[in-house]
């Protein structure tokens, strides 16, 4: 699977000219803060409409490298949130009636849900909690992953001792009994 997203992708220009085609068949005017971008963190959202003060689109390009068809459809999806709301603000429903009709105008079926595959781009569920202990002071902390980035508050930067368990309703009471035993011994 060495499938290179750029081999596969469209580039700015054709995103551009893309953009200003889909505006076109609406009448519109591309607004001037408008952005249209990957996002690399998206996961099984095929994009998505930030409707800031700035405005832009975010498109996935796990998901959109795997099916380039479904480019142009998730496109005008997130162009006609975008043009929703400059021209009605937030009053109307996120996939009613007037992005339907800005849907269809730009030749697409307006359905709200993609239906490509998704298979490997769910978020992963942590198995694991891991309990912190500053080895100074022993104030303790959980996380769901290992961070070395941590200070204490009260020690600064230092050594931590890490406990794992997992992350189940047992194995947070297992480190929470382990960190009060840790805290008992003394510092
Ligand atoms: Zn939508
Ligand atoms: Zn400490």
């Amino acid at each position: 699977m060495g499938l290179d997203w750029k081999d596969v992708l469209p580039s700015e220009e054709e995103i551009a000219e893309k953009v200003a085609w889909i505006l076109g068949s609406w009448g519109c005017e591309r607004p001037a803060c408008l952005e249209v971008r990957w996002n690399f963190r998206l996961r099984t959202a095929a994009g998505r409409a930030v409707l800031e003060k700035d405005l832009r689109v975010e498109l996935n390009p796990h998901l959109l490298a795997r099916h380039p068809e479904q480019f142009l459809p998730t496109l005008v999806h997130e162009l006609a949130h975008i043009m929703v709301f400059c021209l009605y603000g937030r009053t109307p429903k996120a996939h009613g009636s007037e992005w339907q009709s800005l849907m269809r105008r730009a030749g697409q079926d307006p359905q709200a849900r993609h239906s490509m595959n998704v298979d490997g781009l769910r978020r992963k569920r942590r198995k694991f909690l891991y309990l912190h202990v500053c080895k100074g002071c022993k104030a303790n902390v959980i996380y769901r992953k290992v961070r070395r980035d941590i200070a204490c508050g009260a020690c600064g930067p230092g050594e931590f001792l890490i406990l794992r368990s997992s992350a189940t309703p047992e194995g947070l009471e297992l480190l929470r009994r382990k960190a009060a035993e840790l805290k008992m011994a003394g510092g």
